[in-house]
Order: C-alpha cells, then sequence, then structure tokens
C-alpha cells in the first residue's frame, strides 16, 4: 500500500483519505479492496440555471457525489453553502460511508451540495434551485439508489421539494427517495433532534466510562443550528450544564450556565444575535468557545476548527465531534496527546443518519412509529455503535477515531468481498 503524502491540513477529502489510509494499513487491507474503497462510485458536477426574482438567470454550480453502495443505497444530505467544494462534498460522501458502517445500518455514502448563500436566496429561487439540482438528478437519486437528506444550509422545506420533484418525475408519491421530510410528507417523529439526541447518548456513554458525574457537568458547544441547538437543549434537560454557545456570529460562554430554550427563543423566534443574548456572558468569537474549561467540548459547526495551531488549547475531557471533519488529522495527534476521550464525527454525529434511517423504513412500510420508539431504537443502535468502537479500540490499541474508520471499512470490505466485483 502506498505511503500517503501527509495532507494539506484544510483540505478536507486528504484528512478523509489519511485517516483511511492508516485505518486501511491497520487492518491490513488487501490492494484490490483499499483501492476500490478509496475511491467513490461517482461523482457529478451540475450546472444549474436558475431564474432569479430579478429577471435574471443566474447559473449554481452543484455536485452529488456517490461514495458507496456496498451496503445499501448511497445516503448523505445535501448542502447549501457559499464554500461548498468536489473535494469537500467527496469528504463528506466517504465519511457518510464509514458513518453508515459504524452504526452497522444497511446504507453506503453519497453527499450533495450546491455553492450558493440559502440565506441570501428567496423562498422561490431556493425552491427552483432546489428542483431543478433534483431534476438533474432524477436519474441518479431513488430509495434504493441513493436517498438525500438535510445538511448545512438545507432543511425539512428543501427536502419536501426534493421528495416533490422526484415523485414528479417518475409518476409516484415517492417518499423514501429523501429524509428529514416533514412529519405531514412521511418524515420521522425524532428526526429533527436526532443528531443532537445522538450527541447525548454519546456524551452519557463517555461520562459512564471516564466515570464523571452527568450533574453540573459542563458543556461548551460550538454551533447553534440543527445539531448544536437540539444537543444544548436535550443536554441542559438531562442536567448537564451549557456554559459556552456559538454560532456564525461569535460566541458566549457564562460559567453560570445558559438557559438554553430562551437562547433558542432569542436567536429563532426573536431572530438575534446569539452573542448578544441578554443574561451575561464573556463574548468571545465562535472558536475560543470550544477552548474554555470544561468536562465536555461539543463541535458542531463545520470542518477545520481544532487544528495544529490551536488544538493544545482545548481543555476538555472529553471532544465529543457533532459536526463533520471539526478537527484535522495534524490536530489528532495532539488531542490525543492531551489524554482527551474523543468521539469521532462519524459515531458522534451518527443520530441523524440512524433516524433516517428509521425514516425510510417507515416511509418504506408505510407505517409509522410513536417518538418514543424511534427514541428507544436510537438508544440501541448509538450505544452499541459506541461500547462496540471503545472494545476495537482497546483491543486493537489505537484511538477512537481509528477504531471507528477500522471497525466501517471492515465492514464494508467483508460485504464487497462477499458480493464480489463485478468486472
Ligand atoms: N447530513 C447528515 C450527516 O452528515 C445526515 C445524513 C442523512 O441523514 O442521510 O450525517
Amino acid at each position: 500500500m502506498p505511503q500517503a503524502p501527509l495532507p494539506d491540513e484544510m483540505n478536507v477529502y486528504q484528512n478523509a483519505e489519511a485517516r483511511f489510509e492508516v485505518a486501511a494499513q491497520k487492518l491490513g487491507l488487501e490492494q484490490g479492496l483499499y483501492r476500490y474503497l478509496k475511491y467513490p462510485k461517482k461523482e457529478i458536477t451540475l450546472y444549474i440555471p436558475v431564474g432569479m426574482d430579478n429577471g435574471q438567470l443566474e447559473v449554481f454550480t452543484g455536485y452529488r457525489v456517490l461514495h458507496s453502495t456496498v451496503r445499501g443505497p448511497g445516503k448523505g444530505g445535501i448542502r447549501f453553502a457559499p464554500d461548498v467544494s468536489l473535494d469537500e462534498v467527496r469528504a463528506l460522501a466517504t465519511w457518510m460511508t464509514w458513518k453508515c458502517g459504524v452504526v452497522n445500518i444497511p446504507f453506503g455514502g453519497a453527499k450533495g451540495g450546491i455553492i450558493c448563500d440559502p440565506r441570501k436566496l428567496s423562498k422561490g429561487e431556493l425552491e427552483r434551485l432546489t428542483r431543478r439540482y433534483t431534476a438533474e438528478l432524477a436519474d441518479w437519486l431513488g430509495p434504493e439508489r441513493d436517498v438525500p437528506a438535510p445538511d448545512i444550509g438545507t432543511g425539512e422545506q428543501v427536502m419536501a421539494w426534493v421528495m416533490d420533484t422526484y415523485s414528479m418525475h417518475v409518476g409516484e408519491a415517492t417518499t423514501a427517495v429523501v429524509t428529514g421530510k416533514p412529519i405531514e410528507l412521511g418524515g420521522s417523529r425524532g428526526r429533527r433532534e436526532a443528531t443532537g439526541r445522538g450527541v447525548m447518548i454519546c456524551c452519557d456513554k463517555a461520562l459512564a466510562k471516564l466515570g464523571i458525574k452527568k450533574e453540573g457537568c459542563r458543556v461548551v458547544i460550538q454551533g447553534f443550528g440543527n445539531v448544536g441547538s437540539l444537543a444544548a437543549q436535550l443536554m441542559q434537560a438531562a442536567g448537564y450544564k451549557i456554559i459556552g454557545l456559538a454560532d456564525v456570529g461569535g460566541g458566549l460562554y457564562n460559567e453560570r450556565g445558559f438557559d438554553v430554550p430562551k437562547v433558542i427563543d432569542w436567536v429563532y423566534t426573536q431572530k438575534k444575535p446569539l452573542p448578544e443574548f441578554p443574561g451575561g456572558g464573556t463574548k468571545m468569537s465562535a472558536r475560543d468557545v470550544l477552548f474554555q474549561p470544561c468536562e465536555i467540548a461539543i463541535p458542531a459547526a463545520i470542518e477545520n476548527q481544532i487544528t495544529e495551531q490551536n488544538a493544545h488549547q482545548v481543555q476538555a475531557r472529553i471532544l465529543c465531534e457533532g459536526a463533520n471533519g471539526p478537527t484535522t488529522w495534524q490536530a489528532d495527534a495532539i488531542v490525543d496527546s492531551k489524554g482527551i476521550f474523543t468521539v469521532p464525527d462519524i459515531l458522534g454525529n451518527a443520530g441523524g443518519v440512524t433516524v433516517s434511517y428509521f425514516e425510510w423504513v417507515q416511509d418504506r412500510q408505510g407505517f409509522f412509529w410513536r417518538e418514543s420508539e424511534v427514541n428507544d431504537r436510537l438508544l440501541d443502535v448509538m450505544e452499541s455503535a459506541f461500547d462496540g468502537v471503545v472494545r476495537y479500540a482497546e483491543a486493537h490499541k489505537v484511538n477512537n477515531r481509528i477504531a471507528a474508520y477500522m471497525l466501517a471499512i471492515d465492514r464494508v470490505a467483508s460485504a464487497l468481498k462477499l458480493r464480489g466485483i463485478y468486472a
């Protein structure tokens, strides 16, 4: 197996590759399988024309990368953000394959993205952009082919448009083509909270493992979107003390702890900037929130937040990754050397895709579960995935991240061997 060069620290695809290389090497993955799993199955760049509200025609660039369908249909979100790139979408698609492997659900991995700033688009423009993107991908998508979901910059409404556009193309209402939909359209109870709930389950397990009490346990969270805000809300309700919060506008630290529902009301109902939340606290950059003294730090925003330059500043006992790729390859070693217990992204944020799997199952059955049923099943999946990763790490004397990759790659490679290569 070739020795990979050190990744360019800020290139997420190279970061994903570097971890794959180490895990594949440790597994002794045979050359052919290594080559097969290293590259995506297919990828597409789309130039998407959209009639804007001002009468102009704009063309947006979008991508869909299908990394693997070895264990089931491709699965993974669609991101709308100004800095989306093909390399980023590739990395995210690859991570989806390993994430679904870690939690052992029957999906491969995929991801999509469009370079745009959704906050600057009207609802009509967003709808036309989403519909044209979906229409261009109509032959790629499908409940048995590739099943999108929300990611940064997209949510239930965008998923509803994806479902509708796809359904119009195939001539039948196909709810299982996409997950993260509104409940009225075949969405699952508990899906909205699922990633945050999964983060909390991992934190509960990590505390139990390290023998730390939950009551009063100090938590800082970077990111106040679907993952961060719901993790904060659920964790505070469960007895954690949320002392640091941050979103794109900046961070706020208050050692007395935040009343999270009030912050959610401030940001989401009153539409005010998070750092201006009344009730005190020290303003700081969104990144600095992660470096405050605490038991648990949760990066739940974007990639490359903990780097070689700043990793030594992390003061947490536990790093639980709610975002995809928040810690760079170079930072991993520093975090490890500080003895920080890491819950890697492909485990920490896997609650979302796990309930996406439940949504897909419910849509295909046409039979919908109670919220408590969804949450119980999520707990089962996350707890056994956590135990599996920690056991694997201890048995193979590797860190949790490499253990998670090894476990996932091994599962995908075994399935691939059983299927054989159609070549
Ligand atoms: N975008 C989410 C993730 O990165 C959810 C993917 C899904 O539910 O398919 O895990």
